[in-house]
């Protein structure tokens, strides 16, 4: 079994520049490991998606341990910008033609029931991480993509989607925005996704999980039970085991559907709340390569896009200048009445899926040990799916619709060519 690139999967090698979340919050209190560990769940992994799993498997009754190797929320879950969404990256008539109605609108409303759990699950705990509900739009800039808009509305209407389609006089008229077409909807969401997960992990350990700093290398999976062997040569045992890893993937024989991706962002000087657009809702622009903007509680905008395929640090890095001059372009061009000074920039890398969808289940080969990969520009919207599932798969529940979300899952329009795996140990790097 080859070992996986070390080097690659640290949080400086993953996102770089500063971000603007986090600010006058206690940090979570987490201790090495200092012993071996014996709990019901590990959960590999303290960024939002291990934060969300261990607290709601804590919830649920296990006693659990997060694990991170390095500071919880530091990785790609600092550089986020927590626009939380329903929308998934592919179109509901994307993922049609992908998978069929059924299955696509099943996807559809699965996310939509997530982002609403997410919502509910901030009230119920008061979760201080600014958290607002917006709305949000999703703009096209020619002829064309307006089609394909009004086909999407009309595929999400009859779906029992709350989103609404807006010509351009509509657009122009009510929001200020000079583009073709628009897609409204309703139930999204912002928030401070280093809040969220500080204080989703302070609930977790309050409730009584362990926060451990250990680097997990070593998986095996035997007689129902798990075994994490750690750096420091402690081993945690578990009945059940989630890798939240992030973009740090363990070794496992992925689907060939998922590919790396950075995306680079930037937050501006606080603006004058009169010069807003309506409503602060959140929007993200299907140009290629395509433009997201929210606002903060103190009337910044966060902006990103850019994204491309660059996976090497340095590569990404040494492209930052010229990524952030063409976002506050395009970000000027979309809203003139912007302030576009940066007050800061950074970038990040992350994982996408070529369906649009996260990867979420048993990996495959290893019993009783779990993948929560919520990939892609709603990563944050998965992850709590992720929690859901895997809280469920645990107690012994099976749905028919896991699999659409199976890490070795049939791409789009192909079959998988993942094979069956018998090996029952991995590494996890
Ligand atoms: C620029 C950018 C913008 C984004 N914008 C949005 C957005 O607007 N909305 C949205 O929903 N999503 C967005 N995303 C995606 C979202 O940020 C991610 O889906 C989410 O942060 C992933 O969180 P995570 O906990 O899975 O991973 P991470 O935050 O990376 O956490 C994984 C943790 O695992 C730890 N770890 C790894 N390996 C080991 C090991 N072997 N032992 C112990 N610990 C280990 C790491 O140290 C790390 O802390 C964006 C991503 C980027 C890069």
């Amino acid at each position: 079994m080859a070992e996986i690139d070390l080097n690659f999967s640290t949080h400086d090698r993953l996102t770089s520049g500063v971000s603007p979340w986090g600010h006058g919050a206690a940090r979570p209190r987490y201790h090495p490991l200092k012993d071996h560990l014996k709990v019901d769940a590990l959960v590999v992994g303290g960024g939002i998606t291990g934060a969300m799993m261990g607290q709601h498997l804590q919830e649920r009754g296990l006693s659990v341990a997060i694990v991170d190797r390095e500071r919880p929320g530091f990785g790609s879950t600092l550089t986020s910008t927590a626009m939380l969404m329903w929308e998934i990256d592919r179109t509901l008539t994307e993922l049609e033609t992908f998978y069929g109605y059924e299955r696509a609108v099943g996807i559809y409303r699965r996310s939509a029931a997530a982002m609403a759990g997410l919502a509910k699950l901030v009230a119920a705990h008061r979760i201080p991480c600014q958290f607002r509900p917006r709305q949000s739009l999703l703009l096209t800039s020619n002829h064309e993509g307006a089609r394909d808009l009004a086909t999407e509305v009309e595929l999400r209407r009859r779906a029992g989607l709350p989103s609404s389609y807006l010509e351009h006089c509509d657009l122009f008229t009510e929001f200020e925005l000079d583009r073709d077409a628009g897609i409204f909807s309703r139930g999204a969401a912002e928030a401070d996704p280093l809040l969220l997960t500080w204080a989703l992990l302070d609930i977790a350990t309050r409730q009584g999980a362990a926060l451990v700093d250990a680097s997990v290398t070593r998986v095996h999976s035997e007689g129902g039970r798990v075994t994490a062997e750690t750096e420091g040569g402690f081993v945690i045992e578990a009945k059940a085991a989630v890798l939240a890893t992030g973009y740090t993937l363990p070794e496992i024989d992925m689907p060939k559907l998922h590919r790396i991706t950075s995306s680079w962002a930037l937050s501006t000087v606080p603006q004058d709340p009169a010069t807003l657009w309506r409503d602060q809702a959140l929007i993200w622009e299907d140009s290629h390569p395509y433009l997201y903007m929210r606002t903060t509680p103190d009337n910044r905008i966060v902006v990103g896009g850019e994204d491309d395929d660059t996976a090497d640090p340095e590569t990404r890095d040494a492209k930052m200048p010229g990524k952030i001059a063409a976002i506050r372009e395009k970000m000027k061009r979309l809203w003139p009445k912007a302030d576009t000074r940066v007050a800061t920039s950074w970038c990040g890398t992350f994982g996408e899926t070529t369906d649009g969808l996260p990867l979420i289940g048993p990996v495959p080969g290893l019993a009783n040990v779990y993948g929560a990969y919520g990939y892609g520009g709603n990563g944050i919207t998965f992850s709590y799916l992720a929690t859901q599932m895997v809280g469920a798969m645990i107690s012994g529940v099976q749905r028919e619709w896991f699999d659409d979300f199976a890490m070795d899952r049939d791409g789009p329009g192909r079959r998988s060519d993942v094979g069956g795996r018998s090996a029952v140990e991995m590494v996890v790097g």
